[in-house]
């Protein structure tokens, strides 16, 4: 059956646009439908945020180009994270000297000498995504468009837009945010559960270097990380309650700057905002499948968590690396690539991965957003503990940088070459 399309991905997104790259590396050809104007993704007030990119994923920005489409003139916008510090500590007071402290030196092996991973600013990543989805010929923009509905037959999937038009692919991906609208069409439901918290995010610039080390400072009300941009600059996500992150957000610039220095310290000597304020009410959401017929939800539509760990995106790209590949083997094989047999093997390559990791950063937030006594002795004990076996802290190590687990080729840094197209 003649289909417009072998994938459609509905949401340009961060995750949807990596998707759509790897698919079309490995030779299909892509739709990507997206609610928004383009030119709006791209503007610099539609995202203050900055991901902490973890080694394997940098290495499949590098195997799509994306990594190259970031750098400008002789700068790479992506700044790696050489040491990552965990500490536990309260506002204004020095942190517990039981911390954790990792240094890219202790995998350099396993990690080829890399860091422990790259800080991008969202708007430049989406800036190189968008760059390179331009280059790649089977790549077909489909957007600003709404989506009425969608059906799924034996041999396609079609797509009503609200103009009347339709679309037809062999696969759909929802790769349509948190709020999926494909996955509520496809009545998949969700575990969601609150986190009573909010981020703030901007971006400081400071007068000492950071030297590429990331601080997670956890104070009682939530988690405060420093992430070490490209120059003298640092993306903050600061937690905090809702009523709490409201008050901070309503501080004027003087008094939004003392917080902040309060919490800084002052390791890194005078430091200013100079970006606005942005703030994010967090939960945790879990799609209770991945697919439907003809239908593969991944990034934040299948999952969004809190970004105490800074693994949301990652996630999103280990779920496009696994999704390419799936589709390459299916292929190879003669089989359709939107069988039930193919989203199966979907389901079961990434469902347990997030499982574990959504898990792992619910109970991590609970166990460090507290200052219940005897939780804060445990866990200041543990991060000493961690810190002291060496073992222990290369495994946590190669983890916050993307090695554990069975990697797609493209995680692996293997692009797509005509052998396997
Ligand atoms: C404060 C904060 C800090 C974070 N830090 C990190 C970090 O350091 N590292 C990390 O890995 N992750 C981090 N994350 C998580 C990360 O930002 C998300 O996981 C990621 O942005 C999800 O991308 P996505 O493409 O799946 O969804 P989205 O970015 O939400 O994109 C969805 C896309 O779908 C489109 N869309 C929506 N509805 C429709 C529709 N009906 N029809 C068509 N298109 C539609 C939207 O326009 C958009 O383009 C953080 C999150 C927060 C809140």
């Amino acid at each position: 059956m003649k289909t417009d399309f072998d994938v459609l991905i509905v949401g340009g997104g961060l995750v949807g646009l990596t998707a759509a790259l790897a698919c079309a590396q490995a030779g299909f050809k892509i739709g990507v439908i997206d609610i928004a104007e383009p030119s709006d993704q791209l503007a610099d007030t539609h995202d203050g945020r900055a991901s902490a990119i973890a080694t394997a994923s940098f290495r499949m920005m590098r195997a799509l180009g994306v990594a190259d489409a970031l750098v400008e003139g002789e700068d790479s916008h992506a700044g790696p994270i050489h040491k990552i510090l965990v500490s536990d500590g309260q506002a204004g007071k020095a942190p517990s000297p039981l911390n954790l402290f990792f240094d890219s030196a202790q995998i350099s092996e396993a990690n080829d000498g890399e860091p422990l991973g790259y800080m991008v600013e969202n708007r430049r990543m989406r800036h190189a995504l968008h760059k390179q989805t331009k280059k790649v010929k089977n790549i077909t923009w489909i957007a600003p468009v709404r989506v009425a509905s969608f059906e799924a037959g034996a041999d396609k999937v079609s797509i009503r837009f609200e103009d009347g038009k339709v679309l037809s692919a062999n696969l759909l991906v929802a790769a349509d945010g948190r709020n999926s609208f494909i996955r509520k069409l496809a009545g998949i439901g969700v575990s969601s559960w609150p986190c009573h918290q909010k981020a703030i995010v901007t971006t400081v610039e400071h007068e000492l270097p950071h030297e590429g080390i990331a601080h997670e400072l956890f104070l009682p009300s939530g988690p405060f990380a420093i992430l070490p941009l490209t120059g003298n600059r640092a993306s903050i996500v600061w937690t905090e309650t809702p009523r709490a992150a409201d008050a901070a957000m309503a501080l004027d610039d003087a008094q939004f700057s003392a917080e902040l220095a309060r919490r800084f310290g002052n390791f890194l000597g005078k430091v200013w905002p100079i970006a606005p304020r942005w703030s994010y009410l967090l939960s945790f959401q879990h799609a209770k499948s991945y697919t439907g017929e003809r239908l593969v939800l991944i990034g934040d539509a299948a999952h969004a968590i809190h970004p105490i760990a800074g693994q949301g995106f990652n996630m999103g790209l280990r779920d496009a690396a696994a999704l390419a590949e799936i589709l390459v083997q299916a292929r190879a094989e003669g089989r359709d690539i939107g069988s039930d047999l193919n989203l199966d093997l979907f389901e079961d390559w990434r469902k347990f991965d997030n499982t574990l990791l959504t898990h792992a950063c619910d109970v991590f937030n609970r166990l460090f957003s507290n200052d219940v006594g005897p939780l804060k002795h445990a866990r200041r004990l543990g991060l000493g503990l961690v810190d002291k076996l060496a073992p222990v802290r290369g495994f946590f190590m190669r983890e916050a940088s993307g090695q554990i687990g069975d990697l797609p080729p493209l995680l692996r840094g293997e692009a797509y070459r005509e052998d396997r197209v």
